[in-house]
């Protein structure tokens, strides 16, 4: 060919990387992998293999996992925790620092390794995946060094089973492994059956950086290995990636056991062009959005917004882009898509896309492979919001797209889904951008860019996309509990009464809703009696109707997640100007409710929380992220939405202020159970938030049996999230009930708090109280 042909063509040559090394690695170990546990490896067996999607050919063979396999794995990471943890951060920083170097040192191998065994392209393994795994070590590193200075009072969980998915296996290990091992846990971690082998790179590395035995351990085989993992007694926390449906088993499986879990899952991100934007700019993106990977990512641009006065232009474009990328062997550097993880994911898509009949289908008309799993750049156009395809996850290459007006249009229509992983938005105003991104319902947006990742901005999803983060500061929490070892809660029983005096003037409490008294709706009332058995009054039994009136009067509040700090820090101060009004009666109350002699400090303590949230309301800010591109990713503090809580039934007055205060300060709206036991400080209260400007719907509050509200409550699909202090055992029906719209849940799993003390209030409350959305804004011309 001549120089001349070549500039008429403007085609590129062949570029493929060698797989030599890769593949005389694999050799090297045998061809075969057993697990790695305890530092060394086990026998291996032949149980299943792993192929090279883009020819079919074996890699290796691999072990799957038996239960008794498990349990020594677990065993091991049990064994090393103590000792790993007492290394202290300087100690652990070292390793990390260690296996980033080597990261850094084998990355090629990596990078091969990963492509040969997932099917990506090259270019995406070597200049994407392996850098952010290396970069992730270094975080870390970092983490684990400042741990003991910036996280004085956290301490390990202990063990940690973590779940990985295929689309991204090295990094996905990483994001796992190293907050993991830098705040003091140690691992059982299990990769995904189709891509296992960059994970027993990995355990190489362990052994070559002298990971002391038992601190990562790495177990291969399928589901039913993971499922081993997360219902393993002996495991603290469970860390999953991957599909919605077995986020929720999961959810179901290990509610109630105590285990802490993170759960990184699905999504159906939208790409929002508006009609300003720079239109060439938002079509690259889009090649990063959805063909990245094969689109095999679960927050990829899937879901194509665009607006109505350039859909047109747009989509010719975008049309005559898609039919200039390159499929075909991974290994070649100028490939842009390459082959599917295996041939049951490309029958997935192919099924998907075959079975839809709405809109019109545009597959790219490129040269496709003969051979190996590949499935053509596919564009869906014209479809309906509610078309099966704009809603369902389809994992491949497929842009499902619509139009819209208004830029709420575009908002309405992007929160439309089940699940919040991420968002994109094009538009070159600034305005505009910082307008829309807040309104969001997404973990992560970009703005005028895409799949832009890094260890120092938190990644993970609201709603359906699971909760947690990974990475920054925030990713941490999930591997960390609070210092001490609490004392297990005992039950607290309301008073039988009968034997004494009746108040004779009858003040008739009534639940809270949207600001009024409202009756429940059963009709019925209980009697409240104090320790010498004496009438105090009748509190309203709720039922799950009322539970439904309260969220529904929560979801009209939603102005309230609009205010300012400043606005609802005045707001508690007032609530505790008023309620300082009426100490003396409430702490009578409290004493009469309880009948000890708390009541007073009980109400002293209620106004200095107010105080201390009503200063956290315009304090408790986010962070400008300093991440390695020209631009900021601005972690912005959100508030979850709706949050249920069981309040604590030791501390009437005190308990329900404790969860009331953080959440409403954060601009969250509010669903309390009063204590059940003794419910009537609680419905005293809601006369001192009638005098204090909160309006309507952002405080309900509802009486009656914890046991039968809590399911109500964690069950409701416009719940966002559900707290329970309460000391009835309802953790595990909480856990188990939020599985449905995986909803977040803070959950005592029956242990005590002293909610007088330091434990009572802080940050932990304000954690939960909200949810972190980092906004990544490049810059520059
Ligand atoms: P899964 O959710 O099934 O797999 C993720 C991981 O969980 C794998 O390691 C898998 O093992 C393991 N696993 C499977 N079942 C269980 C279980 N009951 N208990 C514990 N662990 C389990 O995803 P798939 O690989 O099946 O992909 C299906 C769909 O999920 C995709 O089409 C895509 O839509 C979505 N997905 C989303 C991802 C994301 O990042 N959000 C990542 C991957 C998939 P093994 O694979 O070995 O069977």
């Amino acid at each position: 060919m001549t120089v001349k042909e070549i500039f008429d063509t403007m085609d590129y040559g062949p570029a493929p990387e060698s797989a030599a090394d890769a593949l005389a690695w694999i050799v090297d170990q045998g061809a075969a992998f057993g697990h790695f546990i305890d530092g060394d490896w086990t026998t291996p067996r032949k149980d299943f293999q792993s192929k090279n999607p883009a020819n079919g050919e074996t890699l290796a063979d691999l072990t799957q996992a038996s239960q008794d396999e498990i349990n020594t794995a677990v065993k091991a990471a049990r064994k090393a925790q103590a000792k790993w943890e007492g290394l202290g951060g300087h100690g652990r920083a070292k390793y990390l620092y260690a296996i980033a170097r080597l990261l850094q040192k084998h990355s090629r191998l990596f990078a091969v390794l990963e492509t040969l065994d997932n099917g990506k392209p090259i270019r995406e393994s070597r200049d994407i995946d392996i850098p952010l795994v290396q970069r992730h070590f270094y975080y870390h590193a970092g983490m684990a060094q400042l741990m003991d200075a910036e996280l004085p009072n956290a301490q390990a969980l202990g063990v940690c089973g973590q779940i990985i998915p295929w689309n991204f296996p090295l990094l996905m290990l990483a994001w796992k492994v190293a907050p993991a091992l830098a705040m003091g846990n140690t691992v059982v971690l299990k990769p995904a059956e189709y891509t296992s082998l960059t994970a027993m790179a990995f355990a190489d590395i362990c052994q070559q950086a002298g990971l002391p035995a038992g601190v990562v351990n790495i177990v291969t085989g399928n589901g039913a290995v993971g499922e081993m993992i997360t219902t393993h007694e002996d495991i603290n926390k469970v860390a999953f990636t991957g599909s919605t449906d077995v986020g929720k088993r999961i959810r179901e499986a290990t509610a109630g056991s105590g285990k802490s879990l993170t759960l990184e899952l699905g999504g159906k991100s939208p790409y929002i062009v508006f009609e300003d934007a720079d239109i060439d700019s938002a079509i690259e993106g889009l090649v990063d959005a959805i063909w990245f990977n094969q689109g095999q990512v679960c927050c990829a641009g899937s879901r194509l917004l665009v607006q109505e006065g350039i859909a047109e232009t747009f989509y010719r474009k975008l049309k005559a882009r898609m039919d200039g990328l390159r499929i075909g062997n991974p290994l070649d550097k100028c490939i842009d898509v390459g082959a599917i993880v295996d041939p049951v994911q490309l029958q997935t898509i192919t099924d998907m896309v075959a079975d839809n009949t709405d809109g019109e289908t545009y597959h790219a008309p490129i040269d496709m492979p003969v051979e190996g799993c590949f499935y053509p750049p596919t564009l869906i156009t014209g479809l309906a919001p509610s078309s099966k395809l704009m809603q369902e996850e389809i994992f491949g290459p497929v842009l499902v797209s619509t139009t819209f007006r208004t830029p709420s249009e575009a908002v309405a229509l992007a929160n439309n889904t089940r699940y919040g992983l991420a968002a994109t938005l094009w538009t070159e105003n600034v305005n505009l951008a910082l307008d829309i991104a807040p309104k969001l319902v997404a973990g992560v947006v970009w703005v005028n860019a895409t799949n832009l990742f890094d260890a120092a901005a938190g990644f993970g999803g609201v709603r359906e996309s699971g909760y947690g983060r990974e990475g920054g500061w925030e990713g941490l929490a999930a591997y960390t509990k609070p210092k001490g070892s609490p004392k297990a809660l005992k039950l607290v029983e309301a008073f039988a009464g009968g034997k004494g005096p009746t108040d004779p003037l009858d003040r008739t409490p009534k639940l809270y809703v949207g600001g009024k008294q409202a009756r429940p709706d059963g009709g019925y009332s209980q009697n409240i009696y104090g320790k010498s058995g004496a009438l105090l009054g009748q509190a309203p039994i709720a039922n799950r109707k009322d539970v439904r009136n309260a969220v529904e009067a929560a979801h009209a509040a939603k102005g309230w997640s609009g205010t300012t700090g400043h606005l609802r820090a005045q707001i508690l101060y007032y609530i505790a100007e008023n309620l300082s009004a009426r100490k003396d009666e409430l702490a009578t109350r409290v004493n009469l409710l309880t009948g000890g002699k708390t009541g007073a400090a009980e109400v002293e303590i209620s106004i200095r929380r107010l105080f201390t949230y009503a200063a956290w309301a315009d304090k408790y800010d986010g962070q400008a992220h300093g991440v390695p591109i020209r631009g900021v990713a601005l972690a912005m503090k959100e508030p979850v939405g709706v949050i249920g809580a069981l309040c604590t039934d030791d501390a009437p007055l005190l308990g329900l202020i404790s969860a009331m205060a953080p959440a409403i300060a954060m601009g969250n709206r509010t669903v309390l159970v009063a204590s059940e036991a003794f419910p009537l400080a609680a419905t005293d209260f809601y006369q001192v938030l009638d005098t204090s400007d909160v309006p309507g719907g952002v405080v309900n509050i509802l009486t009656g049996s914890h046991a039968e509200l809590a399911g109500p409550l964690a069950s409701h699909l416009d719940v966002d999230a559900v707290w329970s202090f309460s000391s009835t055992d309802v953790s595990a029906e909480i856990e188990r009930a939020s599985a449905g719209n995986l909803k977040r849940t803070w959950v005592n799993n029956g242990l005590a708090r002293d909610w007088m003390g330091a434990e009572g209030e802080g940050r932990t409350f304000l954690q939960a109280a909200t949810e972190v959305k980092n906004i990544w804004v490049p810059y520059g011309e």
